[in-house]
């Protein structure tokens, strides 16, 4: 592919080619004997039951999507989103967009909101299946209006395995209570989550500004939750880079290996020294690239490359954090839930990542993140 042409995004014959699945894979034996390995006893739990790591290496697993949102939360979000950017703005500053990959409004649709129709999403994520992904990690939870049902039923529908998720989000998102909540008391609310529901992952975990004394307490509960199930975390960053170093901090105090961690959107966070996202990266997490396969990727594609480059592969992980109508499949042929294999992933290619590499970022890195060894049996 010839970097100056106009971009077309892969094909699914592309994407398995680079993924070495059919034909490639027996030409690339040594991408076996580079399979990562897994504690004894690891799973990835999914909705619909406990996976070995290992049967999901057919494809790469998106580790921050959403699939099931009510119809008010993309508004709500944009709402406080441009509060908070009023709110942040100096009074000489001109008026400014939002960072990279706001997450547009669709016009309202007729009939019933997309996250909310099975067969829409089933198509959607079984043609996402067809293009390589085996797995899609559902960032959202109770406090985001999150229907665990529905996402069972699209699971089901669509032969896609999802991980669900657990927590809280973010300041404007919580509940009431939370304000007079103790530490010890959101924790024991988390550990309920993990106890009734087939959760998988605590994400996605937030700070919506600077980070608030409620979003600290969040934190900590997660980072001991974490510890008494070793459940997996994932963040949100609200504002490029703001507070993601205190998050990774906070977690760390409390016990969390940072191995465990994804430091979320700081694919948001434009420096072409990639300055935290190395910091981040040198204590062992990973640092999220997961709004991608859009207008932002421009920007990204260097910070990547520039990662790779300082030898930090391993910590890499890449998504799309879908959430708005526009982005599907049947509204834009170059999108779809796929977009950050078919999309993102071709323009690091063309910049000079191998495909070993892309594959390890795409297929290993979320597989490693995700794999836990349960304390608290499934529910069902
Ligand atoms: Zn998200």
């Amino acid at each position: 592919m010839s970097q100056d042409s106009r971009f077309t995004a892969w094909t699914r014959r592309d994407v398995l080619g680079m993924l070495g699945i059919g034909v490639a894979a027996a030409a690339l034996p040594e991408w076996a004997s580079a399979a990562p390995t897994f504690p004894k006893g690891a799973v990835i739990r999914t909705i619909l039951k406990d996976h070995a790591p290992e049967a999901l290496a057919g494809g790469a697993t998106l580790f921050h999507e959403h699939m099931s949102f009510p119809p008010d939360f993309l508004p709500r979000w944009m709402k406080y989103a441009a509060e908070t950017q009023a709110a942040n703005r100096p009074s000489n500053a001109p008026p400014a967009g939002r960072g990279a990959t706001p997450p547009t409004l669709a016009p309202a649709p007729s009939g019933p909101y997309f996250m909310q129709d099975l067969d829409v999403m089933s198509e959607e994520l079984a043609i996402a299946k067809g293009e390589g992904i085996s797995c899609i990690v559902d960032g959202g939870h109770p406090d985001m209006g999150r229907d665990l049902t529905f996402l069972r039923r699209l699971s089901m529908k669509s032969g896609m395995p999802i991980v669900a998720g657990a927590g809280f989000y973010t300041q404007p998102f919580y509940p009431k209570e939370i304000g007079a909540m103790s530490e010890g008391q959101v924790l024991e609310a988390l550990i309920r989550q993990v106890e009734s529901d087939p959760v998988g992952a605590f994400g996605e975990i937030g700070s919506w500004d600077d980070i608030t004394k409620d979003e600290r307490k969040v934190f900590r509960a997660v980072g001991k939750a974490h510890v008494a199930t070793n459940l997996p975390i994932f963040t949100h960053t609200g504002i490029p880079g703001k507070s993601a170093l205190e998050q990774l901090d906070i977690l760390e105090d409390v016990g969390v290996d940072p191995k465990r961690v994804v430091i979320g959107h700081l694919g948001n966070l434009v420096d072409p020294n990639v300055q935290v996202h190395r910091a981040i990266c040198r204590r062992g997490a990973f640092v999220g690239f997961d709004r991608q396969g859009g207008q932002g990727d421009a920007q990204q594609v260097p910070m990547v490359m520039a990662l790779l480059e300082a030898g930090f592969a391993d910590n890499l992980m890449f998504s799309s954090d879908f959430s708005a109508a526009n982005q599907l499949k049947r509204n834009n042929k170059e999108m779809g839930y796929a977009k950050t294999l078919t999309v993102f992933v071709p323009k690091l290619k063309a910049a000079g990542a191998s495909d070993e590499v892309l594959r390890q970022i795409m297929v290993d890195n979320p597989r490693r993140f995700l794999a836990f060894v349960p304390k608290i049996k499934r529910k069902a």
